[in-house]
Order: structure tokens, then C-alpha cells, then sequence
């Protein structure tokens, strides 16, 4: 008998055509995650079977989840495929299961094997019913289903389900350039993204002296929680300071933080191009303020032909935040350090901006090359999920 982990797909199975793709993806993003554990994984076009170490089972279960693309998972018994095996391996891994009542669900591929489906069941069921005191049969709302499959090689037998992340594998999808500022709502769009497969980078606009090194520090930390989800990830540090003093200095107030997200959007796209993304990505939700209308989106939409992804653009502040803590973002984002757009904040901010009064305010000042000068000096720092750990053991 060997514990191994069975790992079954999500939504990946439906895409037919692309499912070589999707699987292959899935297993170079569980071997990097996992890269730390001997351990192997074998595939096939439904589901992994993962051998390993089972004194590392407990990192091992909480690495796989954190893995799009897989539907659920579950610890695995294996064994010769005769009757005999299967009840002794059933007898004795039934035993560490808490349930009081539970059903017997029997696939069976071999089909040379002497019995079948139908009148297996019944002869586990009752193996099971022998082993363990207080339990009894509910085949309609059981605590517990025992799956056996009976197989040509090795016959499995497994229990419950842990439920996985779902979504598709990160990679499956271009690079998306996430705007990641210090709040709650960007690292949860981030997640979303990443969900749907989309590999992302991050890119934070900094005003120092008007925002501090612990602002900076906050993103990077947000950035660390993300690449849990994709191993590792570039976050792009604009320096953001001209470009707002010059929006301050030339721009009427109420149009300030309009102009300023019309800017931003201009480098984003500038670093898509130069990053081989297909997307900015940012968390946006309609209504929340006076940029986030639809008026507001319009405008500033208006500079780039990119897509732009907002993946929390529906959701209620209460559901964010929900995801927010799941993902463990929430505590960091409540810091209270000053963000580039907090500090300019004008006190009566346009709700309904327009093309024209946008295109007037920037006729102010210069800002092309203030745009390719931020660019320019960009700092790139690849983030690692690892480094979230150290520090952490550090606290
Ligand atoms: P969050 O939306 O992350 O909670 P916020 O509420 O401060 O932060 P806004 O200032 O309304 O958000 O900005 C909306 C979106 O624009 C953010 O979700 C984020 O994607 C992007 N953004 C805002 N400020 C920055 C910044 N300094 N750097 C990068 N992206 C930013
Ligand atoms: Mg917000």
C-alpha cells in the first residue's frame, strides 16, 4: 500500500482542444511549487497522482493549494488490484477517517476484473461497517463517500475531497501588468487575475518624499502575499514625484486625480508593451469614488487600447474585503501609510469628467517626455513567495 496525493482538474477539462496545454502548465507550476519536497508527479489528461514524503504532508496539502487549476484533491491509497487488497488496504486506512455514516462509490476501468460495480459495493460497504464501531450506511447525504477504483495496474482508494483553488493554471494566459498600489482592493484584483491564468506583473507608482519607504515596503510585502500564487513576480517601481508635482502645479483641481489615472494609464500600456503584456489589470470598482465612476472610467480609459481587466470592478467593499482576508492581504493593506493618489487628493474631485476638459488641462504642460523619463527610470525587483516566509519566521 502507498499514500500518494490524487489531484483532479478544474474547468481545464472542458477546454477540449487546449487540454495538452493546460495540463502541462498545471504540472510545471506544481513542480516548481514543490520543488522543495522530493516527490514525484505523474499525469495523465484527468488528473496527477503526487508520491511523496508523507512526513512533509502537511506543506505538501497547503503548497497544492495554493495552485490554480486544480478542482479538488485528495490523499490516496494504492494497491494490488485483487479483491483481498482492497478490502485489507480499506480496513486499515479506514480507521484514521471521522464519520458516522457514509456510502461506497466503486468505479471500475479493469473490466476483467471478476465483479463489478454493482456488487462490489456492497462488499465494502460491508468491510467498512466490520471495522469501525457506531458508523451506518446513508447513500443519500453521507459524511463520508469511500471511492474505490479498480484499476489494470493498481486499484485506489481514497475519501473525501479537499476542495483546491479552481481556475485555470497561471501561464495558461499572456502577462497581465497589475497596478498595485497599497490598498485593499489591487492585491485582490491581482488574485482574481492570476485565477483566471493571466501571469502577472506588478507595477506601483511611488511619490517619494510625498510617500514614504514603508508605503514602498507595504507593496512589496502585498506583492510577496501574490507570489504565493505564481512563484515569483516582477513588481515595477515608477517614480511617480515629477509627474504629480507637475499635475498639481498645472492642472485645476477637481480634474488633478483624473489626469493623474489618465497618466498612469499611458505608462502602464508603455510597460505592457516593453513587458510583452496584453493587459493592465487594476482594482477599480464602480462607483467606489469619483475615479471610479463610469464617466471617470470612460476618460481615462480613453488613452490606451490595451484591455483593461478589473476583476473586483462588481464586487460590493464587504466582498473584497472577504477575499482580501482569505488571501491573507487584508492586514497589510490596513496600514496606515500615505498612497501617491491619498496625498494629492483635491477636496470636490470631477464625478463626471469629459474628453474635451481632460484634453484641455493637458494641454498645461509637457508631459510626453516626463512619461518616457518615468519609464526610463523604472526599477524592476523580482519578488519571491520564499522571502515572505523568511521574513515572517523573522517577526
Ligand atoms: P485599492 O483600490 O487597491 O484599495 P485605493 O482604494 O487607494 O487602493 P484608488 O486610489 O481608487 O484605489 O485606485 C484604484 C486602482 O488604481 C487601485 O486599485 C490600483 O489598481 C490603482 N492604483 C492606485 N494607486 C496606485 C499606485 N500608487 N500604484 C499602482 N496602482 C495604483
Ligand atoms: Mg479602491
Amino acid at each position: 500500500m502507498e499514500r500518494i496525493i490524487l489531484i483532479k482538474y478544474g474547468e481545464m477539462t472542458t477546454k477540449k482542444g487546449n487540454r495538452n496545454f493546460f495540463v502541462k502548465t498545471l504540472a510545471t507550476n506544481l513542480e516548481q511549487k514543490l520543488k522543495d519536497y522530493p516527490c514525484t508527479l505523474e499525469k495523465d489528461m484527468s488528473r496527477m497522482y503526487l508520491s511523496y514524503d508523507e512526513r512533509e504532508e502537511k506543506e505538501i496539502l497547503e503548497a497544492i493549494h495554493s495552485v490554480f487549476g486544480i478542482h479538488t484533491y485528495h490523499i490516496a491509497y494504492t494497491c494490488e488490484s485483487n479483491l483481498e487488497e482492497i478490502k485489507k488496504t480499506l480496513q486499515e486506512t479506514i480507521q484514521k477517517e471521522v464519520f458516522h455514516t457514509f456510502k461506497v462509490e466503486v468505479k471500475r476501468s479493469d473490466k476483467s476484473f471478476p465483479q463489478n460495480s454493482a456488487e462490489l459495493a456492497p462488499i465494502f460497504g460491508g468491510v467498512i461497517l466490520k471495522s469501525k464501531e457506531g458508523i451506518k450506511v446513508d447513500v443519500h447525504h453521507p459524511d463520508m463517500v469511500v471511492h474505490v477504483e479498480i484499476r489494470k495496474e493498481k486499484s485506489l482508494i481514497y475519501y473525501n475531497a479537499y476542495q483546491g483553488l479552481g481556475g485555470y493554471p497561471v501561464g495558461t494566459q499572456p502577462k497581465g501588468m497589475l497596478m498595485l498600489s497599497g490598498g485593499i482592493d489591487s492585491p485582490v484584483a491581482g488574485y482574481l487575475a492570476m485565477k483566471r491564468g493571466i501571469k502577472i506583473d506588478a507595477v506601483y507608482f511611488e511619490a517619494i518624499p510625498h510617500t514614504s519607504l514603508e508605503a514602498r515596503e507595504k507593496v512589496k510585502t502585498l506583492t510577496r502575499k501574490l507570489a504565493k500564487y505564481q512563484s515569483m513576480i516582477h513588481l515595477h517601481i515608477v517614480p511617480f514625484t515629477k509627474i504629480q508635482e507637475e499635475i498639481y502645479k498645472n492642472v485645476k483641481e477637481n480634474y488633478v486625480i483624473t489626469i493623474m489615472r489618465r497618466m498612469m494609464y499611458r505608462i502602464m500600456e508603455t510597460l505592457a508593451k516593453k513587458n510583452k503584456a496584453l493587459a493592465i489589470i487594476n482594482g477599480e470598482s464602480i462607483g467606489q469614488v469619483a475615479s471610479q465612476t463610469l464617466n471617470s472610467m470612460f476618460v481615462i480609459n480613453h488613452v490606451t487600447n490595451l484591455p483593461v481587466i478589473r476583476p473586483v470592478a462588481c464586487l460590493d467593499k464587504l466582498e473584497i474585503i472577504d477575499i482580501a482576508k482569505k488571501i491573507d492581504t487584508y492586514n497589510t493593506s490596513i496600514l496606515p501609510y500615505e498612497d501617491c493618489c491619498t496625498v494629492f487628493v483635491p477636496k470636490h474631485p470631477v464625478i463626471n469628467p469629459t474628453l474635451e476638459e481632460c484634453e484641455k488641462e493637458e494641454q498645461n504642460f509637457e508631459f510626453k517626455n516626463l512619461i518616457e523619463q518615468a519609464v526610463e527610470e523604472t526599477r524592476v525587483l523580482k519578488i519571491k513567495e520564499q522571502e515572505e516566509k523568511e521574513y515572517q519566521s523573522l517577526l
